[in-house]
């Protein structure tokens, strides 16, 4: 996987302040999209070992909330493994006391097998649609796109959107 660029301490992704990355690879392109640099897979730079470390080391401050995965798309096919492997590394380090968010381009059906799913805590959903952009939405930028929280949707085997 590779990465366009992380940013330590972030108020833009998510409650709180954040530590976020910006994957590279999208396969949706929508129009609209306001990161079209951001859908070619191979640019950036790729995510290694020393990324892994970086992102832990920026994560450990107690005023840092948690992780956002935005891009491109995160859940896209060849960036679920790795995405799948942060997740895990994030876990092991921190428990539950930081949280993981991310965007992604698909919606909940289509990717809500995925099986590193569980170790995220809110997912927002589904393609910008110019049509349905809405600059009031806290975290969305078309009315199509859900705030999901993940851990209750998968409890009850149906989206359950996130209430703040
Ligand atoms: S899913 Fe996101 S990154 Fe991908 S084209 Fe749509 S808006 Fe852009």
């Amino acid at each position: 996987m590779n990465y366009m660029k992380i940013i330590p301490c972030d108020i833009a992704n998510g409650e709180g302040v954040r530590v976020t990355i910006f994957v590279s690879g999208c396969n949706h392109h929508c129009p609209g999209c306001q990161n079209p640099t951001t859908w070619d897979a191979a640019a950036g730079n790729p995510f290694v070992e020393d990324t892994m470390q970086e992102l832990l080391d920026l994560l450990r401050p107690d005023y840092i909330r948690g992780l956002t995965f935005s891009g491109g798309d995160p859940l896209f096919i060849q960036n679920r493994l790795i995405v799948g492997y942060i997740c895990e590394r994030v876990r092991k380090e921190f428990g539950y006391t930081k949280d993981i968010w991310t965007w992604t381009g698909y919606e909940w059906d289509q990717i809500k097998d995925w099986d590193h799913l569980h170790y995220i805590d809110m997912l927002v959903d589904g393609p910008y649609v110019e049509a349905e952009r809405d600059i009031s939405l806290p975290w969305a930028g078309s009315r199509n796109q859900r705030v999901i929280d993940v851990k209750k949707s998968l409890e009850k085997g149906e989206v359950v959107l996130w209430q703040k």
